[in-house]
């Protein structure tokens, strides 16, 4: 077991990844710019370090949970490249480019260091709560080391292959969520039009080939799934903007491999639109009301 761990960047994800670190028993050596979220982390059993390079200069592993990829790559070229342990493992668990991805782990490995890129899917309850889901891109060595911490922190640790492989898993996935997600939007927007009930239309479609993820588990009208944000008002949940995030990187992806995606592109415009209208702050299912014309910032 590697003791101690450095986790860098305590936002909404990281600061329950890291205090589920700590309760698991890891000497856990938390960094962030922001002062309330090292506050938090000490609250939650962690350690904290005034710098990056202070919180990986002791540690056998080293966790990353940042916005994008400029973070990721600045925060190991500037910090932990030239203040870790010889042989220690990182693993970088923020959704980035699938080319910074892939530059970063190639760096680490030219320097004696084992890493893997490690995206999640679930949102921040599932970060707290433990029960992500992690796909992870790296050597059959890196993701062994890897698979007993991240297990801590989920519920589901899966080896999507090489590096970059677990980035490219994720926004695969996120395509299709946001593509899903606006179809099921779409059924319930004409299905209300053509005088359907949304609760009979719900239990029709979700046991008939329209069945979805995006229908049974996250219902974009109020009622059918209880525990939805449709049912709070959007609010909570995975924002409009993290997809709009997701999306684009899917795009970039897709560009760079040749690869045709008219869905994702039309997605990508849907939640640009939707957050150009003030709704990036809101649950990515609140879209509906872009599609059935009711959204009003
Ligand atoms: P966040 O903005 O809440 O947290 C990011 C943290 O990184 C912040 O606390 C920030 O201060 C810190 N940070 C930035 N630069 C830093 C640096 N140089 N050194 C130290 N700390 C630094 O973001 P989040 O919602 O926690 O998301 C983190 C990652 O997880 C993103 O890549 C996101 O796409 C992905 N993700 C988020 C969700 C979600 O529901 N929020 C779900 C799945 C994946």
């Amino acid at each position: 077991m590697a003791e101690t761990i450095a986790f860098i960047g305590l936002g909404n994800m990281g600061s329950g990844m890291a205090a589920n670190l700590a309760k698991a028993g890891y000497a856990v050596r938390a960094f962030d710019l922001s002062v309330d979220a090292l506050a938090r982390a000490k609250g939650d059993g962690c350690a904290v370090a005034a710098s990056a390079a202070e919180a990986v200069s002791d540690a056998d592993a080293v966790v990353t949970m940042l916005p994008a990829g400029k973070h990721v790559e600045a925060v190991y070229n500037g910090d932990v490249f030239g203040a870790a342990k010889p042989g220690a493992l990182f693993m970088d668990c923020s959704t980035i480019d699938v080319v910074t991805a892939r530059k970063v782990v190639e760096a680490a490995t030219t320097q004696g260091f084992a890493m893997v890129d490690a995206p999640v899917s679930g949102g921040v309850a599932a970060a707290s709560g433990g029960t992500l889901t992690f796909m992870v891109g790296g050597t059959d060595e890196a993701f062994a080391r890897a698979e007993p911490i991240l297990a801590c922190m989920g519920k589901a640790v899966i080896h999507a292959g090489s590096a970059g492989a677990g980035q490219a898993a994720k926004i695969c996935n996120n395509m299709l969520l946001g593509i899903s997600m606006i179809g099921t939007c779409e059924a319930f927007a004409l299905a209300e039009k053509l005088g359907l009930d949304p609760q009979v239309f719900f239990d029709i479609s979700s046991k008939a080939s329209g069945q979805c993820w995006s229908m049974t588990s996250y219902c974009p009208v109020p009622g059918p799934v209880p525990t939805a944000p449709s049912n709070r008002d959007y609010e909570g949940g995975f924002a409009a903007a993290l997809m709009l995030k997701d999306l684009k990187l899917a795009m970039e992806a897709a560009a760079a491999a040749n690869a045709a995606t008219p869905l994702g592109t039309q997605a990508e415009a849907l939640y640009q639109t939707f957050s150009n209208l003030g709704g990036a702050a809101k649950d990515f299912s609140g879209i509906i009301k872009l599609l059935d014309g009711s959204w009003r910032a």
